[in-house]
């Protein structure tokens, strides 16, 4: 038999991480890298968060799971933390992004279903070089080949528009369109801001047709940028928002958060999941709640995130056959190469213990923990410096 015992779906490294020390990881060999990658936008507190690690200890020694069937004092208590710190009126909980996307998308369905069971309004419009899971649904909903290869058929009801184009937008808006969904912050595809011009566009229009605004906020959520959520830079207010990663801060934890509206078709006995909201999960996210959802912290990872923009910006003028340029907001922030950027991404891996991730578009990422201190930005651009300055583009990048 040569297949391995974990399926072998993911290209797998060398790193083989068994510790976590705040913003470090410890490999099993003793090799400690620097973590400017954050599990993708996961580990928000770190690695050993005394606050979240006591809450999962505590919560695991006096109920770790119940069903859905009993009350969820809970679950109560951290939804009424999302609502009291967002648009939101509602919450379902999930136990990952594409789950809490998928929820979003019968949340839109329901909206224009509720009542009306044959009405057309089913279509979504998303936007190319999205990434919004690995589920049917979630792939179909981003036009990346890539992703379809070997799964089709997809699941219909999904149009694809151009990114960032109002115009195209508006041209695809038919009897037919539920609403649109988009990360107001495209991650996988490259760290690429949508513009505000759009972002109000989109909102006039779902105005104006009484179409769904779902935003995909599942990396750039849960104060990365800044803001606890990224759509709060654009003072554009959505229907419902798919939110994880960060949320669980390393416990697998999503969440569909939507106003009462939104979610007037998510009545009794139309969605569920067993582990969703679970009293566990909920004690992870109380912690990171409490932890990030306050003025102080999040103005921290705006200071923190201005000052190392500044300086990357002053550091890829020193290399400007590799760099372009640099893009993000807050601690969300991508690198755009010249080069393909997976080859540096590895080098910096491997001979400077230095972890980010590559993105679409020539972009590798800067995901710091949002705990991220002074000591560690330091690290950081001198492990950057030493590497772009010892990098030879490989012949075939
Ligand atoms: N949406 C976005 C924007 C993401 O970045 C991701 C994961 O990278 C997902 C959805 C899917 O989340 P998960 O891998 O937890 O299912």
């Amino acid at each position: 038999m040569s297949i391995t015992p974990l399926m072998p779906v993911y290209p797998r490294c060398g790193v083989r991480p068994v510790r976590g020390d705040n913003c470090h990881l410890i490999d099993e060999d003793g090799t400690r890298y620097l973590d400017f990658a954050s599990g993708i936008a996961v580990n928000l507190l770190g690695h050993s968060h005394e606050g979240l690690i006591g809450a999962i200890k505590e919560q695991a020694e006096t109920l770790m799971h119940v069903s859905n069937l009993y009350g969820s004092p809970q679950g109560e208590a951290l939804a009424q933390q999302l609502v009291d710190n967002t648009f939101a009126d509602t919450v379902f909980f999930t136990n990952s992004g594409a789950e809490a996307v998928e929820t979003a998308i019968k949340t839109a369905r329901a909206y224009h279903q509720h009542g009306d069971p044959d009405t057309k309004r089913t279509e979504i419009i998303t936007f190319t070089n999205a990434f919004h899971g690995r589920t049917m649904a979630t792939i179909s909903a981003s036009n990346q080949e890539k992703m379809h290869h070997g799964f089709k058929p997809l699941l219909p009801g999904f149009v694809y528009c151009e990114f960032d184009n109002l115009d195209m937008a508006k041209s695809l808006v038919s009897e037919r369109t539920a609403g649109f969904l988009v990360e107001p912050i495209q991650g996988e595809g490259g760290i690429r801001p949508a513009s505000q011009e759009f972002m109000d566009g989109l909102k006039v229009l779902c105005d104006e047709h009484d179409l769904m605004l779902v935003l995909d906020e599942v990396q750039c959520g849960v104060a990365r940028t800044g803001k606890l959520y990224a759509h709060e830079h654009y003072g554009v207010t959505p229907d419902i928002v798919a939110t994880a990663k960060g949320i669980g801060g390393g416990f697998p934890l999503g969440a569909c958060l939507a106003t009462e509206k939104a979610a007037r078709g998510m009545v009794f006995g139309t969605h569920g999941s067993t582990y969703g909201g679970n009293p566990l999960a909920m004690a992870a996210g109380k912690a990171v709640m409490d932890a990030v959802a306050n003025e102080a912290f999040l103005a921290e990872v705006t200071e923190k995130g201005e000052r190392i923009r500044t300086r990357l910006e002053q550091f890829i003028g020193n290399y400007p056959d590799l760099f372009e340029l640099v893009r993000g907001k807050g601690l969300m922030l991508g690198i755009k190469m010249k080069v393909e950027s997976r080859p540096f991404f590895v080098h910096l891996r491997d001979n400077h213990q230095l972890l980010m991730v590559a993105a679409g578009d020539q972009t590798i990422r800067v995901l710091p923990p949002l705990v991220i201190g002074d000591d560690e930005i330091e690290e950081f651009f001198e492990k950057l410096s030493a590497g772009a300055a010892s990098y030879e583009v490989p012949e075939a990048a």
